[in-house]
């Protein structure tokens, strides 16, 4: 099967000399048709120049971009079967809901009865009908965040490009979006590049992650081989929470040079057998779960609790003897 979207060794930099900054850097991709892919990675890490490149806002300085096949690595963003949904929207205030939607087909000059048929089923399909006649301002935050949505599937993309697109929500309201979206794209089908800093909504949405540093693409893979396999200390440390053992203290604890467990691998048990014992440090509650962190072979570990009662919680300056098992801990490649 075709691929969705290609990136072959793909470069951005923005400046010249000194002050040239690399921000995509010899990157390859693959995403294939159907997928809910998305770029994770910190600020600054060269997701949205990505994205931008994908879109054709952004030329590549090198390599080459294929969407469904074609070489699309020249055109303008009108020409490339794909749209984007911004972080801000970018909703027209003076139009009604309706026309927001309808208005990649006004402009290539559908006639109205038509637009407004096609419209009114893309605002049902996100959960909106009846909303049409609205101005942005009258919508919640979560209402214009699916008419922007509806407004890019209107023009029936290959790939819809997604920057950041629930980053202005509260909590509650992001993680209810979040399922939405991820429903609303299995219904669908069309392939989705989702853009996030938050690994949590990277973790639960997406059929595969690449996770970005520093302009390069660190690791590809689905949910589960990112958190529970990361090849590379960043990986480790940026998706969850991670112990990152090296040297000595990795040689001790795990027989390896270098190491990863997951805090909630972790469990508190008796003297006989305990990998670990030591005094812990520091105690917070976090309501699901309770973090300890252990001063133990030189290095300081951390543990999640889950259901600890209060009596139960060993007190900061306690002893504490820390067990776990032998698949728990994972190799990293870039161990120092
Ligand atoms: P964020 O999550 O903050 O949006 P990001 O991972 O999307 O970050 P990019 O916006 O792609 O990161 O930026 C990557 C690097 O390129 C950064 O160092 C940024 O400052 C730089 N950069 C981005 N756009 C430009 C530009 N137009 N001119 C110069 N430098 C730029």
């Amino acid at each position: 099967m075709t691929a969705a979207v290609t990136l072959d060794s793909v470069s951005c930099v923005f400046g010249h000399g000194a002050a040239a900054v690399r921000a995509v850097n010899a990157v390859d991709l693959t995403i294939e048709a159907g997928e809910f892919f998305t770029l994770l990675g910190p600020s600054g890490s060269g997701k949205t120049t990505c994205l931008r490149m994908i879109g054709g806002f952004t030329l590549p300085t090198a390599g080459r971009i294929l969407i469904g096949g074609d070489d699309v690595t020249m055109r303008a963003p009108y020409a490339r079967p794909v749209n984007t949904v911004f972080q801000d929207y970018a909703l027209f205030p003076h139009m009604n809901v309706r026309d927001n939607v309808a208005y990649a087909l006004m402009v290539r000059g559908v006639p109205r009865s038509e637009r407004e048929r096609r419209a009114d089923e893309l605002l049902a399909l996100v959960q909106l009908a009846g909303v049409g006649e609205r101005r942005p301002a009258q919508l919640s935050g979560g209402q214009r965040q699916r008419v922007a949505l509806a407004r890019a599937l209107i023009s029936q993309p290959q790939v819809l490009l997604l920057d950041e697109p629930l980053g202005a929500l509260d909590l509650k309201l992001r993680e209810q979006m979040q399922s939405e979206l991820k429903a609303l794209q299995r219904r669908i089908g069309i392939t989705f590049l989702f853009i996030t800093h938050d690994q949590h909504e990277a973790l639960s949405m997406s059929d595969r992650i690449g996770v970005f540093n520093a302009g390069r693409l660190e690791q590809v893979g689905t949910p589960r081989a990112i958190y529970d396999e990361p090849r590379t200390r960043f990986v480790a440390q940026f998706v969850g929470a991670a112990n990152v053992l090296d040297g000595e203290a990795a040689r001790a604890l795990t027989g390896r040079p270098g190491a990863m467990l997951r805090p909630e691998r972790i469990r508190l048990g008796d003297a006989i057998g305990a990998r670990a014992s030591g005094p812990v440090s520091e105690v917070q509650y976090f309501g699901a779960f309770t973090r300890l962190k252990v001063q133990a072979a030189g290095t300081l570990l951390q543990a999640d609790l889950a259901h600890v009662p209060a009596q139960a919680t060993p007190a900061p300056g306690e002893t504490v003897h820390l067990h776990w098992d032998d698949r728990a801990v994972h190799a990293l490649q870039d161990a120092v």
